[in-house]
């Protein structure tokens, strides 16, 4: 059983249609998008006004937190109110957490109630307990008896419901046999999902969301797994919760939401920004656009499968896919030594290249590689096109007299350019320079040539072969061995351009069956984007997709985005998606709650405030939450917590454990770095490093 048609294609998976009022979820219609209130629900004018702005914009689906009956019940109004306006069509959503009172009352005014498995019946204690067979059964009971009368009045109201599991907000019965870890996050779901079955109810929808979007692409993939197994085609809601704002928070969404889309798993999604909500649907819907042109209806058949038979032609899951894809193990390449200071390996992190556009580029890129604010994020490849032997002369001309502040140089050749001509250059630089150089499937001897001449130098070459013509190569491959050697992917086409994450997948897969484990670059070209647009999120959306995926499933040993031209951007982008897949870590990962109705300081300015201050640590992770009532829960693994205690007051924590409460806000930045500095984490920031406020 597996989570997905095909891990070379993208095949929609199969699911049953759920109404949600007026919106049709899963089955054949579109990825819908949706989106979240942040004003306090009992101001219902306020609500209403963010609900017709955010479906102003585009949002299909409006969630508003109901912390408490009162606030339910303004739900009322507040569906009334929207509908007056014009928004009858919108359906809106009631967020719980905690109190089945909140959720019973919710459930009476607006089309679908979203319900937290692990607190609707629990409360978290982070209780260390042994729970026996027969003291888990009881827990289950209780759970029935609490979350049944819900489900039959969702069922006979014709409410829809959305079981949504958060990573560190599971039950402590949930933690303490399967740990805060996905296993635990889809046994708590199927634990509500059952009981919505025993009664015959089905207007259900999923969601498994983390912080991490490792953890959250494989909570789904498992859940899906897992439901398959019993038969079970319920719609996925996607997203990837606390990602932060700006470029990160962008970037940790598409990673999780896109993967998992582009693997064919998902049917409405929300993409959680720190930022007002109406900023949350352009980034929505840009990467359901993208997803949605890949569909193809159907299922996957084996490649050379009668073609009448059922579906598109693509290579099914898993034929030889070695992939785990419910835990992350990175794949060992085989290590190679670019410059003293530069090595890949299954210890080292993925290198960042840079391209430019030609020879004369150099000098102007130089310069830019080596100003101070890419000190900490430092490109250790630069590429340059090399068309004939006269941009071989211009660029050792260059060379002589400017210091390029990289570890190696790759030369991306034209195909004209043979061995002999390079020699020279070889011979003179003394390591320190990539090949790169496309093979068609009738060069396994020009390959052999560029091989040995790369051996005998002390240099490296990056190959670029289509994987289907890899086992073509395999008898080359084997008497060449791996030292010296990359592989990559730049221009696709067939099947393999609408799904550049397939096509390095196989590539994987296929040499390994021909014995090679040289690196892997991941480069992001035009010839690997989606669709053609120019725009710097969609360079963004398709660089997390492509490169956050493959990472998350432990491939990817060397990455460039070539479609960012800007050197130092494409820089800061790379550095960027390898921090969101969690690939290699440059500067303090911020998790931030994209705030609700129960936030109680301004969140956007705070987070704002506290990166310009903490921006510059490296490796610790901080995580900035609007209220305790979710906020400790769901800040999972952060070294560090700032959490919303009371309005105006701040609560400070270490791990899960709140040391310091009810500060108040106006000292709580510098009590939580004076915590920073007990606990050893603190570095001052070098003077590149400082940020405006
Ligand atoms: S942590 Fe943030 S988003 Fe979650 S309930 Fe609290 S304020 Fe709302």
């Amino acid at each position: 059983m597996s989570y997905c048609a095909s891990r070379f294609a993208t095949i929609r998976r199969r699911t049953v249609a759920v109404q949600v009022g007026a919106v049709g979820v899963g089955g054949t219609h579109p990825v819908r998008i949706q989106s979240m209130t942040t004003s306090d629900t009992q101001d219902v004018a306020a609500t209403v006004k963010q609900s017709i702005a955010l479906a102003e914009v585009g949002c299909e689906i409006v969630r508003i937190t109901a912390p408490n009956v009162a606030a339910a019940k303004c739900l009322k109004d507040i569906r009334a109110q929207f509908t007056t306006a014009g928004f009858g069509h919108i359906p809106l959503v009631a967020d719980i957490h905690f109190l089945p009172s909140a959720a019973m009352e919710a459930v009476e005014h607006v089309e679908k109630v979203r319900v937290n498995p692990g607190n609707y019946a629990d409360k978290k204690k982070f209780a260390v307990k042994e729970y026996t067979d027969a003291d888990y059964e009881q827990e289950l009971q209780r759970l029935h008896d609490s979350f049944s009368p819900l489900v039959k009045r969702a069922k006979e109201l014709g409410r829809a419901m959305r079981i949504g599991t958060n990573h560190g907000s599971l039950s402590d019965r949930i933690m303490n046999r399967y740990g805060d870890t996905p296993l635990g996050m889809v046994e708590s779901a199927l634990e509500f999902l059952r009981i919505a079955r025993s009664h015959n109810y089905h207007a259900i929808m999923l969601s498994m969301k983390s912080s991490n979007p490792k953890v959250m692409i494989q909570a789904y993939r498992l859940l899906v797994e897992r439901m398959a197994r019993e038969d079970m085609h319920y719609p996925l809601h996607l997203g990837v919760t606390e990602a932060g704002d700006g470029e990160d928070g962008r970037i940790k969404s598409a990673i999780g939401i896109g993967s998992l889309l582009l693997d064919g798993l998902g049917d409405t999604i929300r993409v959680s920004l720190t930022e007002d909500s109406v900023y949350e649907i352009p980034v929505a819907q840009a990467i359901a656009a993208k997803a949605m042109s890949l569909w193809s209806e159907g299922r996957a058949r084996p490649l050379g499968a009668p073609s009448q038979s059922d579906g598109p032609a693509v290579r099914p899951y898993p034929e030889t896919d070695s992939i785990d894809p419910y835990h992350f193990t990175r794949r060992e390449p085989a290590a190679l030594q670019l410059s003293a200071h530069c090595l890949v390996g299954p210890e080292q992190p993925p290198r960042v290249i840079v391209r430019i556009g030609s020879v004369a580029q150099l000098p102007e890129a130089a310069t830019a590689l080596a100003a101070p604010k890419l000190k900490d994020t430092p490109a250790e490849g630069l590429l340059v096109p090399i068309s004939g032997p006269g941009d071989l002369a211009t660029l050792c001309e260059i060379a002589a007299k400017t210091t390029l502040p990289v570890q190696f140089l790759a030369l991306e050749l034209a195909p004209a350019l043979t061995p002999d001509v390079l020699q020279p250059l070889l011979a003179l630089t003394k390591g320190r320079l990539m090949l790169v150089r496309k093979f068609g499937p009738a060069e396994t001897g020009t390959f052999a040539a560029f091989a040995d001449l790369v051996h005998r130098h002390g240099q490296f070459l990056a190959a670029e072969i289509a994987p289907g013509d890899i086992p073509a190569y395999a008898a080359t491959l084997k008497q060449a061995g791996d030292t010296g050697l990359v592989f990559t992917l730049s221009a696709l086409s067939g099947t393999q351009a609408s799904h550049a994450i397939g096509a390095y997948r196989e590539l994987v897969e296929n040499l390994q069956l021909a014995g090679s484990n040289a690196p892997i670059w991941i480069r992001n070209t035009a010839g690997t984007a989606v669709r053609g647009d120019n725009s710097f999120l969609s360079k963004l959306l398709e660089a997390s997709f492509l490169t956050g995926s493959l990472l998350c499933d432990g491939l990817g040993d060397f990455i460039s985005i070539e479609t960012e031209t800007d050197v130092t951007r494409a820089t800061k982008l790379a550095y960027n998606v390898l921090q969101g897949a969690g690939a290699r870590i440059s500067k303090t990962e911020f998790v931030a709650c994209p705030s609700c109705g129960r936030t109680l300081f301004d969140l956007q300015t705070t987070t704002q405030r506290i990166r310009a201050q903490t921006g510059h640590l490296k490796g610790v992770k901080l995580a900035i939450m609007g209220c305790i009532v979710n906020g400790p829960g769901e800040m999972a693994d952060a070294d560090f917590g700032y959490v919303g205690g009371a309005p105006g007051k701040i609560n400070l924590y270490v791990g899960k454990n709140c040391v310091q409460y009810n500060i108040p806000q106006a000292e709580a930045d510098a009590r939580l770095i004076a915590l920073i500095r007990e606990h050893g984490k603190w570095a001052d920031p070098e003077p590149h490093q400082l940020s405006p406020v």
